[in-house]
């Protein structure tokens, strides 16, 4: 049989993909997931003892997007968990993002909002432009906080440190003048009540979608057939790496089950000046559970493990631009995602992605 769409990945892109080509557009779909199961690195699954654990890291569903939050809803309602971290910094932990309450916390004694902003001009560095993810904070908040929280944080996160890399990653936090202690303020967040996998179990429902685990794009080029390809997996791959490789942070993660009901107040507690792990995540708090035990997960950042960051530098980006030139030459060839579009993506901007590239599909094929 010709299939009208191959679809490489069974992640948030390539299932997002697979549905809307399958239920709206009425086409047959491959879906080919090299991985023994769906859902990319949003992967989640309950453990030997029923506490659900997720095997790629902490993942919470946010967004500002209503169109993105609707379309996902049709597969899932959500738990209302509201995603809150924290930080250790020397025998006190203290909430993420920089805050009131973290002032406060910090240096125990109140601050109102103009003594903050008092407190930050004078110490904030001065920057004509913002040319790296050093000067997005202290721009902001200056030198003592920035070696407090980012520095370390990001060198072992990154193996580089923040002057190094783009902009675009420390920005994702914002600096608070009020006490809201959440991590994310989008007005949609959660976790799916079930699972991300079980939503996207729903996603894949329909019969014109024949899905293969266990299978590689390498497995499927040139022995099925097939009009068009979407591929969701790293671009460099795809190309067999002529440019050169792309390279990735990869992430390890161990994991632990306790026989305690809670081992730390909230779902993460990130560790940015001691220990070799990055965070520990305790997944009951993402998803409610109550529990006679509970499940932690320590991530280690590295060169080894699962590829899991694109790098954000000014050279990596000119390779990965070189890819986009050659993939652009593909009249049936789509590339979407995180690994495809090497970028930073949340899911939420992945599902928007292929919203949009569906849309663009849609009248074009
Ligand atoms: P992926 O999920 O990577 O899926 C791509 C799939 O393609 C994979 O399953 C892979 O096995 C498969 N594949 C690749 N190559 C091939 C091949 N040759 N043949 C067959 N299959 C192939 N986002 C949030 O919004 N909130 C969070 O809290 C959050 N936390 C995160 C924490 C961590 C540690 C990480 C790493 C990411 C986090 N993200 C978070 C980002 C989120 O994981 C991604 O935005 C989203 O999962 C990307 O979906 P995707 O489909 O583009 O890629
Ligand atoms: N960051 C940091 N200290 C922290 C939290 C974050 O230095 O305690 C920096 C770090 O460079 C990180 C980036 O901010 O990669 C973005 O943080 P986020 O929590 O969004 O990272 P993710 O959840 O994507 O790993």
């Amino acid at each position: 049989m010709t299939y009208d769409y191959l679809i490489v990945g069974a992640g948030l892109a390539g299932c997002v993909l697979a549905e809307r080509l399958a239920n709206e557009s009425q086409r047959t779909v491959l879906l080919v997931e090299q991985r023994e199961h769906i859902a990319g690195n949003a992967y989640d699954v309950r453990n030997e003892e029923g506490l659900f654990i997720q095997r790629y890291g902490p993942h919470i569903f946010h967004t500002k997007s209503k169109r993105v939050w609707d379309y996902l809803s049709r597969f899932t309602t959500w738990n209302g968990y509201t995603h809150r971290v924290l930080a250790q910094v020397g025998d006190r932990q203290v909430p993420l993002p920089i805050s009131l309450a973290t002032m406060e916390r910090l240096f125990d004694r109140p601050f109102t909002a103009e003594q903050l902003a008092a407190y930050f001009e004078q110490r904030r560095v001065e920057r004509s432009t913002i040319e790296n993810a050093r000067d997005v904070v202290v721009s902001q908040v200056g030198e003592e906080l920035y070696e407090l929280f980012f520095k370390n944080y990001t060198k072992k996160q990154w193996g580089l440190y923040p002057e190094q890399l783009a902009p675009e990653v420390t920005k994702r936090l914002p600096v608070r003048f009020d006490r809201d202690t959440r991590y994310f303020d989008d007005p949609y967040q959660g976790l799916p009540e079930e699972g991300f996998t079980a939503m996207v179990e729903r996603m894949l429902e329909s019969p014109s979608i024949t899905l293969r685990l266990g299978t590689d794009y390498a497995q499927v080029a040139g022995c099925e057939s097939y009009r068009r390809a979407i591929y969701t997996g790293p671009i460099d791959a795809f190309f067999d790496y002529a440019l050169g490789r792309l390279p990735y942070r990869h992430l390890r993660f161990r994991f632990e089950t306790l026989s305690a009901k809670q081992f730390q107040d909230v779902g993460v507690v990130n560790y940015p000046n001691e220990h070799d792990y990055t965070r520990i995540t305790e997944f009951k708090h993402l998803y409610l559970q109550s529990h006679p035990k509970t499940t932690i997960c320590y991530e280690y950042s590295g060169v080894e493990g699962t590829p899991c960051y694109p790098i954000p530098t000014p050279a990596n980006r000119r390779l990965y631009d070189a890819y986009r030139a050659r993939a652009n030459e593909l009249d049936n060839v789509h590339f979407v995602g995180r690994l495809a579009q090497y970028e930073y993506l949340n899911m939420d901007q992945v599902v928007e992605r292929a919203l949009d590239l569906f849309d663009w599909i849609r009248t074009s094929d």
